[in-house]
Parts: C-alpha cells; sequence; structure tokens
C-alpha cells in the first residue's frame, strides 16, 4: 500500500499512516449542530475528511466512516452553562426541536451531497444513542471520574493526569473567559457528563436516568457513538480546529478513562475559513453564509469545493464573494482545456504523462496536499507534449478523489442559457449558406450573431451555438 503521511494533532509532525487493523481504517467525523443550516465554514470541514476518505480507498483501505449529528446537548457556551442550541432556535422558530434537528439534518445531507461529499457508512443521530451515554457515565462514575453537583454530573479533569494534553494546555494560565468557573465545579476545565433538566423549565428533550430526568453533554455524545460503532480504538478522528481546546480534549479524557488506553491514532484537524480582514464565521457571529446562499448568488457548489481545494486543508481560508468568483472561473477554465484534452483522442508521451501522474498522487500523499495536486493538473493540461487521452486518463483518475466532476461537460455557466429562436434561425441560415462556400456572407451573418451577443464555433460538420461572456 502506498505509503501515506497525515499531520496528527498529537504529535504536530506529518505521520506515516498505520492502521489499526489493515487493511480496515475506522474513522470519525464531528459532525454539526442541527439548530441552523450548516454555514460554508463549516462545510470546509467536511471536504477534507471526504478527500481523506477517498484517498484511503484509493490506495486500497477500507474505509468505515461515521458522521453523527449532534441533535442535543450543545449548550450556547463552552462551560456548561446557558441554553441547549437546539431548544433555543426551535422555541424561537415556535417548532419542536426534533422537527428542527430533523429538518437541519436533512439540509445538510443535501448540502454536502451538492458539493460531492459521500456519505459516511452510517450518520449516527446522539439522541438514538442516550442509552450508551448513561452506560458511559456509569463506567466513569464507577471508575471514579465523576462528582456529582446540583445542576449535573460533572468530570473530573484532575484525575485524568494527561487532560490537556492534545492541545497543550496551559491549565493554570487557562482564559478564564473561556472556561468560566460554574458553581459546583472543582476544576475550571471539569465539564458536564450527564446535566439534570432544569426545576423551572420542562424540557422537551429529557430522558431518565440514574442521577434524574436530564440530558447528555454534547462531549460525551461524540465518544459514545464512536464506542458505540466503530469501538474504543480508533484510527482517525476529523474536526475543525476550533474543537481541539475544549471538545475533543474531553472526548479523550473521558474515552480514555472509560475504556483505559489510546482512543484515537490521529488527529485531524482542518483549518478555518474566515471572512475578509481574518473575521471567523459563525452561526452565532450574524454572518452567516450557508451553500444555498450561494446558489442563490449564482455560484455553483463545486466552484466552492475547488476554491476549498485551493488551499491546504491546515491553512486559513479567506472567503470573500470576489474570491469565489475567480474561483469559479479557474474551475471552469480548467474544464475548458480538460474538454479541450477529450476533443483530442491522441495518445502522445506516455512517459511524461506517467511522471505527471506520480507527482498528482505524491501530492495527495503528502498529508493531503491537495492545492499541489491541482497546480499539477494545470500544467498537465497545458502540456502540449501529452496526448489528450493520457491526460483525460489522469483527470479521470484523480477526480476519484478530487471529485470535482472534471470530465461533466455539460454544466459550463454559458450552455445554462436559453439561446433565443432568432439566433438559432440566423444560425441555421448561416451553415447553409457555409455549406455553399460563400464565405462573404457566411461571415456577415455572422458578425450579426455576435452583435446579438452569440459567437459560432464551426467543426467539420455541425457548428455549436455559444454565448459570449
Ligand atoms: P458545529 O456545527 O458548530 O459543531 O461545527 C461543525 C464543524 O464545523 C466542526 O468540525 C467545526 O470545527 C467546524 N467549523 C466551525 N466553524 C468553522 C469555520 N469557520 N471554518 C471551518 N470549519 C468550521
Ligand atoms: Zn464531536
Amino acid at each position: 500500500m502506498p505509503e501515506l503521511k497525515l499531520f496528527n494533532t498529537l504529535s504536530r509532525t506529518k505521520e506515516i499512516f498505520k492502521p489499526i487493523n489493515d487493511p480496515n481504517v475506522k474513522m470519525y467525523t464531528c459532525g454539526p449542530t442541527v439548530y441552523n443550516y450548516a454555514h460554508i465554514g463549516n462545510l470546509r470541514s467536511y471536504i477534507f475528511p471526504d478527500i481523506l476518505k477517498k484517498l484511503l480507498t484509493y490506495i486500497g483501505y477500507d474505509v468505515r466512516q461515521i458522521i453523527n449529528f449532534t441533535d442535543v446537548g450543545h449548550l450556547i457556551n463552552d462551560a456548561d452553562i446557558g441554553d441547549d442550541k437546539i431548544e433555543k432556535a426551535a422555541a424561537e422558530k415556535g417548532q419542536t426541536a426534533w422537527e428542527l434537528s430533523k429538518y437541519y439534518a436533512e439540509a445538510f445531507k443535501r448540502d454536502i451531497t451538492a458539493l460531492n461529499i459521500s456519505f459516511p457508512s452510517k450518520f449516527t443521530y446522539a439522541t438514538e444513542y442516550i442509552q450508551q451515554q448513561i452506560d458511559m457515565i456509569r463506567t466513569l462514575e464507577q471508575k471514579g471520574f465523576t462528582y456529582l453537583t446540583s445542576d449535573g454530573v460533572y468530570f473530573d479533569t484532575q484525575k485524568f493526569p494527561d487532560y490537556g494534553k492534545m492541545a497543550k494546555l496551559d491549565i493554570e494560565g487557562l482564559d478564564e473567559g473561556l472556561r468560566v468557573d460554574f458553581k459546583d465545579k472543582k476544576n475550571k476545565t471539569d465539564f458536564a457528563l450527564w446535566k439534570l433538566s432544569p426545576n423551572d423549565q420542562k424540557r422537551q428533550m429529557e430522558w431518565d436516568s440514574p442521577w434524574g430526568k436530564g440530558f447528555p453533554g454534547w462531549h460525551i455524545e461524540c465518544s459514545a457513538m464512536i464506542f458505540s460503532e466503530l469501538g474504543s480504538h480508533i484510527d482517525i478522528h476529523t474536526g475543525g480546529t476550533d474543537h481541539i481546546q475544549v471538545h475533543h480534549t474531553n472526548e479523550i479524557a473521558q474515552s480514555e478513562c472509560s475504556a483505559e488506553g489510546k482512543f484515537v491514532n490521529y488527529w485531524v484537524h482542518g483549518a478555518f475559513l474566515v471572512l475578509d480582514k481574518d473575521k471567523r464565521m459563525g452561526k452565532s457571529e450574524g454572518n452567516f453564509i450557508g451553500l444555498q446562499n450561494l446558489i442563490e448568488e449564482g455560484f455553483y457548489p463545486l466552484a466552492y469545493r475547488y476554491l476549498t481545494l485551493t488551499s491546504h486543508y491546515r491553512s486559513f481560508l479567506s472567503f470573500s464573494p470576489d474570491i469565489l468568483k475567480s474561483a469559479q472561473t479557474s474551475y471552469f477554465n480548467l474544464k475548458k482545456l480538460i474538454r479541450s484534452a477529450s476533443e483530442k483522442n491522441d495518445d502522445l508521451n506516455n512517459e511524461k504523462a506517467i511522471i505527471y501522474a506520480k507527482k498528482i498522487i505524491d501530492s495527495l500523499l503528502d498529508d493531503m496536499n491537495v492545492p499541489k495536486a491541482i497546480g499539477i493538473m494545470w500544467d498537465l493540461v497545458q502540456d502540449n507534449e501529452v496526448g489528450g487521452k493520457n491526460k483525460i486518463d489522469i483527470i479521470a483518475n484523480y477526480d476519484q478523489i478530487l471529485s470535482l466532476n472534471l470530465l461533466d461537460f455539460s454544466d459550463f455557466p454559458e450552455l445554462q442559457i436559453e439561446i433565443p429562436q432568432e439566433i438559432v434561425d440566423l444560425a441555421n441560415q448561416r451553415w447553409d449558406i457555409r455549406q455553399k462556400k460563400d464565405f462573404q456572407e457566411s461571415d456577415r451573418l455572422r458578425k450579426v450573431i455576435q452583435s446579438k451577443g452569440f459567437d459560432i464555433k464551426d467543426s467539420k460538420d455541425k457548428f455549436d451555438i455559444v454565448p459570449i461572456i
């Protein structure tokens, strides 16, 4: 199997990937909290695991990937205080929490489909794993890692000496603002495993438990779903870098204390999409852009995928409509070059083609250097010494991983423009005249057509009408 290098947040280095149980790979991708649409920043955090899964599959591994839906328990504040995001949004919209989370989970599936992100082996919903979460908390309780407060069951982070190791947390100096001390917590990093329903408020989502009616903490959900679907030791866990400090740090603590042993071998984190001037995009920051907003503005979902692939997954990606507009132009220009290659069925210089193909896969295997791979594809399609057929074979091969529909030539924006009947008639008239070799008159008609915003592309025995854009 070719050697894949992955940057592991645990060691902060690129490591050679070795699965626990070759050729199987167990992979978990932290899913969305479904109280709103995913914004395009969130969606970036599902594109790089999609590339990773397809790359692993391409080189011969058998990947089982889980993506969860956090449909309960994610509070508006990481310090375990405040409302549940889903209950709050449901109350604002006059829907039930169940309806709301189901609606946004389906919307997420539509968005990722539009971005050619393939579905995981299974989507898991946190509300369907309540018993497993209770069982895990019981195990932690029996092992002495928890304590009770008036508000729920908490994990005592002082009992886990490795707490915060991945995040390299400086616990003493930890920003108080990040983890506000809550009245009954023993340590500021302790976190809720089970929250009791408030006495004065009826929650829509609540369950009986050994500690009283309540709901799970957000972090325990992921660990319980992972244990249940993949086991207590998995190969890869992905998510955005914002999760390193709290969510993933807490997942490690509770999982490793519950099962005793390493939880995840490779933590792979993707950097944020940021708005111009480095402002972060957030569902709660009021600068939300969803995929549907882009589509309404005339953008193609795959142009957004292309944009995200032109920067490395561990680098910030600056977003603005102008940046996306130029990415969309490049995306279609690349496809036009590929279309031209496909029209030449020649088979030149196979040796040079092999070198290009090797450079592309080597880039992908080097911690998913997709921008480099795309740069090599640009060089390939513009290289006159490589035959069209060789180019198309290479593009087809690697588009299995990139999933940019590079060989679909039906979606060029100009083809979506309806051609008026008047232009069709003029073009037919010109074609007849041209067949009779009256080139002067056919050129005149072509100019008339051009003055109306269209052009004619002649080939041997047919012509195409193309809008001038
Ligand atoms: P959430 O729905 O908030 O749990 O987030 C879903 C995923 O999106 C997580 O992996 C987050 O780390 C990630 N995420 C949140 N904001 C951004 C952003 N601006 N850019 C990239 N990923 C993000
Ligand atoms: Zn998670």
